[in-house]
């Protein structure tokens, strides 16, 4: 078991009432009514939201269409526009504690950890400003005396944005400083369980010069509050990040108008390890691959595929490393893993595991809940003699479960690699470079690691295969997504009639 850190709830926290940005004006729900938000590590109550629904999302539709129809946003130059991200970038790295308190406290992510998290998104906003400016498209002089192509890159429109729980300003920050970098107008649904980050940066945006309207946040439930945001004729393209389910859904919603959808969703990320591999560097890697973030993430390198001459020394060992890890308070410092999203949300990861032991799985550590006096904490659990065809083996648990496999050949271990829904990361350990490059072009994920886990960079694309998701987030491909694509075929000199000569088609 880990090192356990009671949490203490913060003495002096008043609950904070929140309320909507639409039009550059600070409002209620219509409905008046609002939503509370229990702080999962705590068990207090910590702030409450306008519960938003299909009025409120019209009038937030209606704001970003007339804002982008007004050029108000995109007409600007790229230069204008990137400084203004720039300046939104140094604005979010003044208020950077306050913005990880709210997320340690409506996440119950370790605060040390949201620094870190707040420190990257900085990074992001600051590259999406160099593509505003950098942000072209393409010119043909090769098409002939009388012809001349140009192929602009155009802001699409206006996006929308739905938002998860899990790391809810990082993942605001992959999409927001794109889609404005092009010159979008936005609205923007976080989670219900975690909007005080995003409306915290509402302020920042509006005290940084974005014209009302551009971005507008709307509060409330996905069904409530978001559901309009995927069918509504006005949204040229929805942004969405969370769980696959949803994300289905969202996509036969945009069908009916033909909406662009990009999606970033679910994962059950391999590692694959061979017995060449530096073993130091893994055990660490998958002790933080697999309960970073509680395990509540979509990268969680939740699946180890190890092989067999190595599997039980390699599980021996990630054992001892998981009793050193320090769990509880997300307001302590010393924290590395906090706590459980929600209690239903517990509920489902302590059924994958009772479902995998009935299964055949070995218990092989944790498997229970942390009972301190306030929150929901779940174990750092280990589950060995797992097998491709179980359900923890295939589906995602998003909770701090880690199910260990075998192979003994490279191509049983792609196999396994290969044989479920999801593709969003995977990783390659062996100090054979061959190895690591035959395995790693053949496992169908996003984002491939090689002798290492969860690494990242604001230049690097991020984005999955399969059920994974569509489109890409970061890298110059972000900004790109949030573009269409118009051909300018312009015509030099007298043009030479072919079709009518002279006179109308008749007398032809
Ligand atoms: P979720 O799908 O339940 O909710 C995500 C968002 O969608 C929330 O804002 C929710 O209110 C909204 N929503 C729900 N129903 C909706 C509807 N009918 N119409 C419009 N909006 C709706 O996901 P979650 O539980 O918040 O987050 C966890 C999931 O997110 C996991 O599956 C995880 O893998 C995924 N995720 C993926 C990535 C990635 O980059 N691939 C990153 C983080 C999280």
């Amino acid at each position: 078991m880990a090192v356990l850190i009671a949490p203490k709830p913060p003495a002096d926290i008043a609950v904070r009432d929140f309320k909507m940005l639409i039009d550059g004006e600070w409002v209620a729900a219509a409905s008046g009514r609002m939503l509370e938000r229990i702080a999962p590590g705590h068990g207090v109550p910590v702030s409450r939201y306008p519960e938003g629904s299909h009025i409120d999302a019209e009038h937030a539709i209606a704001a970003a269409k007339q804002s982008f129809d007004t050029g108000i946003w995109n007409s600007k130059t790229g230069a204008e526009r990137s400084n203004i991200l720039l300046k939104i970038a140094d604005m979010i790295e003044k208020r950077a504690e306050e913005l990880s308190f709210w997320d340690a406290v409506e996440a119950g992510k370790p605060i040390s950890q949201v620094r870190g998290e707040i420190a990257g998104a900085v990074d992001i906003w600051r590259y999406a400003a160099a593509l505003a400016r950098d942000l072209h498209g393409e010119s043909y002089n090769t098409l002939g005396d009388g012809t001349l192509g140009v192929v602009l890159r155009e802001a699409i429109g206006v996006v929308s944005m739905i938002t998860p729980w899990n790391f809810p300003f990082l993942i605001i920050s992959q999409k927001l400083p794109f889609a404005l970098a092009a010159g979008c107008s936005c609205v923007v649904k976080p989670s219900e369980m975690t909007s005080a980050s995003t409306l915290i940066l509402g302020e920042i945006l509006t005290e940084a010069g974005v014209p009302a309207g551009v971005v507008n946040i709307i509060t409330g439930t996905g069904a409530g509050a978001g559901a309009l945001l995927s069918t509504h004729a006005d949204v040229d393209m929805v942004s969405f990040t969370g769980s696959t389910g949803v994300g289905r859904l969202i996509m036969a919603n945009a069908a009916q108008t033909l909406k662009k959808v990009s999606l970033e969703l679910g994962g059950k990320n391999p590692q694959i390890v061979f017995p060449d591999a530096d073993l130091d560097a893994f055990i660490d890697a998958a002790v933080f691959g697999a309960y970073f973030n509680a395990g509540e993430c979509c990268n969680a390198g939740s699946r180890l595929i190890l092989h067999k001459d190595i599997a039980d020394d390699v599980i021996s060992r990630i054992i001892d490393l998981t009793k050193k890890v320090r769990l509880g308070d997300p307001l302590d410092p010393q924290t590395q893993v906090g706590a459980i999203i929600s209690q239903q949300h517990l509920e489902k990861i302590k059924t994958y595991i009772s479902g995998a032991k009935a299964d055949g799985a070995a218990l092989s550590a944790g498997g229970g809940t942390v009972d301190f006096d306030s929150g929901q904490y779940m174990e750092l659990t280990l589950l060995s003699g797992v097998t491709p065809d179980m359900a923890v083996a295939r589906e995602e648990v998003f909770g701090p479960v880690l199910s260990v496999l075998t192979f003994e050949t490279a191509e049983e271990a792609i196999h396994i690699a290969n044989s479920i829904d999801y593709g969003l990361s995977a990783s390659v350990w062996s100090r054979d470079f061959d190895t690591c490059l035959t395995v790693g072009r053949k496992v169908r994920s996003g984002t491939i690691w090689m002798n290492t886990f969860m690494d990242g960079a604001s230049e690097l694309p991020f984005g999955g295969y399969k059920q994974s998701g569509q489109g890409r987030e970061l890298g110059r491909h972000a900004v790109e997504d949030y573009t269409e694509t118009k051909t300018l075929n312009m015509h030099i000199g007298s043009r030479k009639t072919l079709w009518v000569r002279g006179g109308s088609a008749a007398e032809e």
